[in-house]
């Protein structure tokens, strides 16, 4: 493809008497710029304000990103409740919050940092705007996830449908077939979220959507990039959380299209080594909330194994920033 470019990396000396193993380090990988405005937001308050800052759900879905944050004052939360009375910040997730969420801490006089991503931000408006015009607002996505919990709680019940696969599209009842909007999560699968978005247009040729889906520029770049050499490799590696959709989705994307083996692993000490005995190519690429350093880890450690030969392909450029929260941007000038 004329978009890819290469750049031999690493090299270890030869005749090291350990198996040969071609390492091809996928571009774009690890942070977006949603990932690294809601981090440098909680370091941001820290600076500020000294510890603690509280953060309501992990900031980003990294254990080793919360571990680092905890360990200089950030103090993790699932809900409000377990907030203290205090004076000091508290941060909401890049993955948004229910509109109940600011209105509760408004109600407590507590000080309230919105990390959400932009991006998400956007959805949310997208979600509103569709139910003041009176549509009901289907949410490609799924359940439990904190993203989908934060948009479906933009909008009063029954304002706003889950669908979660091509089966509920089928079984879904509505009032008026007419009068219907869909949005979609941002960090889904490019391909399944096609599959459910032509699922949504054949059954309600009027339905509104936006020009493109809703998945993210990150996700997007991610997964083309897994696509454009799953078939190539022995093997894959995903860097990233369990918990973090858009890690997980890589591993799938992998596995779809066409990789063997395919692994989400977050640090080098949960790699299933035996499984890689035999492998000669192997693809390594990390979700947009895994930090680069872990990256780094992991191929440390196969560099210990193998004799590694490590070749970056990028399939895309990415410019993308996002300013801080603004009641940081107000304190740093
Ligand atoms: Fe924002 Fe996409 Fe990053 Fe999520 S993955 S924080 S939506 S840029």
């Amino acid at each position: 493809m004329s978009d890819i470019s290469t750049e031999a990396r690493a090299i270890e000396a030869p005749n090291s008497g350990k198996p040969k193993l071609n390492v091809v380090l996928l571009a774009p990988r690890g942070f977006c710029a949603g990932v690294v405005r809601a981090i440098d937001a909680v370091e941001e308050a820290l600076r500020i304000y000294g510890a603690p800052v509280y953060v309501r759900h992990e900031i980003v879905h990294n254990k080793y990103v919360v571990e680092t944050l905890k360990a200089k004052g950030a103090v993790f939360v699932e809900e409000l409740d377990e907030v203290p009375d205090t004076r000091q910040p508290v941060i909401f997730s890049a993955h948004g919050v229910p509109k109940s969420i600011p209105v509760e801490a408004e109600t407590r006089n507590i000080f309230a940092i919105d990390a959400t991503c932009p991006l998400v931000t956007k959805v949310h408006r997208e979600a509103e705007l569709h139910h003041k015009r009176g549509r009901l607002v289907l949410l490609v996505g799924h359940a439990g996830h904190p993203e989908v919990v934060g948009t479906i709680g933009q909008l009063p019940p029954g304002s706003i449908i889950l669908v979660q696969t091509v089966a509920d599209i089928a079984a879904l009842e509505v009032e008026d077939e007419r009068n219907l909007a869909y949005v979609t999560q941002t960090t889904l699968s490019v391909d399944d979220t096609r599959e459910m978005v032509d699922a949504l247009t054949t059954r309600f040729p009027e339905i509104v959507g936006p020009h493109k889906q809703d998945i993210c520029y990150a996700t997007t770049n991610r997964q083309e990039a897994v696509k454009q050499v799953a078939q190539n490799v022995d093997a894959l590696l995903v860097v990233g959380s369990s918990n973090s959709s858009n890690s997980q989705r890589l591993k799938e994307v992998a596995e779809r299209s066409g990789c063997r083996l395919a692994r989400l692993v977050l640090r080098a000490e949960d790699v299933e080594w035996d499984l890689f005995s035999k492998i000669s190519t192997l693809a390594v690429t990390a979700g947009a909330s895994a930090p680069e350093v872990l990256v780094e880890e992991i191929l440390d450690a196969f560099a210990a194994r193998f004799d590694l030969s490590v070749q970056e392909v990028s399939t895309a450029n990415e410019g993308v920033f996002f300013p801080l929260p603004r009641e940081l941007r107000r304190e740093t000038v």
